[in-house]
């Protein structure tokens, strides 16, 4: 099933002809539980693993003993999923049974790794795979038809609270044997960086650049359009929320500037960078409904319908990946807006 964002409640272009100076492309990936092969576009693997070539590994210093077991994170899921899909019988509360709670009270944070020093090697988790062909507007080197993206599942990297995040470009016509079994860690630091397995829905939509990026009169006119703050409800279009950054994971377009003040992301080079990818938290919630894709709607309120990756990023909100416009091989940049 393909998903559709339905159309925006507002042409803004016609309210704001210069807008269009200020319109890109993204493409939403809409990712949703399946069961991907590695020759296609996926979030939580697997990928298209060459079976000779070494898995990244994490071997920068912080503590990797402790955390949620990633069987044990599956398992939970598992049993929650299950439990809140059965038909509720007469006479017994919804959700999961005695016995299920008591599994869902044996998966306990701990010291499930107490054998790895704090700088031994643990491989890296799949986080997504994209093809250049579905996802058109896919940054990054054009002789390349694949990104994938890992991440070491600890918060803790280059001195701040972060994963850290390994992006290989890859020609797939060149990829031979392919590895079967994908390493994993034992254990994560935090149960929203194990991904679940997840087809993609490749969208292509509109987008308009972060009103804190607008020149300032055109951001106090679309704020008069918007109408007294106080008068401002759930049935309220706002730029912000409905007119200009799609929700959910996407690649290229621009970054929503929701949670800092917007800042120019410059590589060391002195280049400009693009997004790449953005990892988020949720495809929708109450703030920005309308882009909620039609096929969806009728599941829209069910149980973590809007959480489909289960992958939460920083205080329940975006990671933003930047690469530098000139040479996709200097390194990353990771903004995380909460
Ligand atoms: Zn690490
Ligand atoms: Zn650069």
């Amino acid at each position: 099933m393909s998903r559709t964002t339905p159309p925006r409640p507002e042409q803004v272009e016609r309210l704001f002809p210069e807008l269009a100076g200020f319109r890109g492309t993204a493409t939403r990936l809409h990712p949703r539980p399946g069961t991907p092969s590695v020759r296609d576009g996926s979030v939580g693997g697997p990928l298209l693993w060459p079976a000779d070539e070494p898995w990244p590994m994490c071997t920068e210093r912080h503590r990797r003993r402790y955390g949620d077991r990633v069987a044990d994170v599956r398992l939970r899921r598992r049993i929650l999923a299950e439990a809140w899909s059965r038909a509720p019988e007469p006479g017994r509360q919804p959700g999961p049974t005695e016995e299920e709670g008591d599994v869902l009270r044996s998966l306990k944070r701990g010291r499930h790794a107490p054998w790895l020093q704090d700088t031994d090697p643990i491989p890296m988790l799949a986080v997504a795979q994209l093809f250049r062909e579905d996802v058109p507007d896919l940054a990054g080197p054009a002789d390349h038809d694949v990104l994938q993206v890992l991440w070491c599942p600890f918060d803790s990297h280059a001195g701040r609270h972060e994963p850290k995040v390994e992006l290989r470009w890859r020609r797939s016509a060149e990829v031979g044997a392919v590895l079967e079994e994908q390493p994993e860690p034992e254990v994560v630091g935090a149960e929203g960086y194990v991904p679940e397995r997840c087809v993609l829905h490749p969208e292509q939509v509109v987008e308009y650049q972060d009103l804190g990026l607008l020149p300032e009169d055109l951001r106090e006119r679309i704020h008069s359009w918007e109408g007294d703050e106080d008068d401002i409800d759930e049935s309220s279009v706002l730029y912000e929320t409905d007119l200009s950054i799609a929700p959910g994971w996407k690649a290229g377009g621009f970054a929503s500037w929701h949670a800092t003040d917007p800042a120019p992301v410059v590589c060391d080079c002195g280049q400009a960078m693009d997004l790449l990818l953005t990892v988020a938290s949720s495809e929708w919630n109450n703030g920005c409904r309308s882009w909620i894709p039609l096929e969806d709607r009728p599941i829209a309120d069910t149980m973590d319908a809007n959480i489909p990756t289960q992958v939460t990023v920083g205080r329940w909100g975006d990671m933003n990946v930047f690469i530098c416009r000139t040479d996709p091989a200097h390194s990353h940049r990771l903004v995380f807006q909460g």
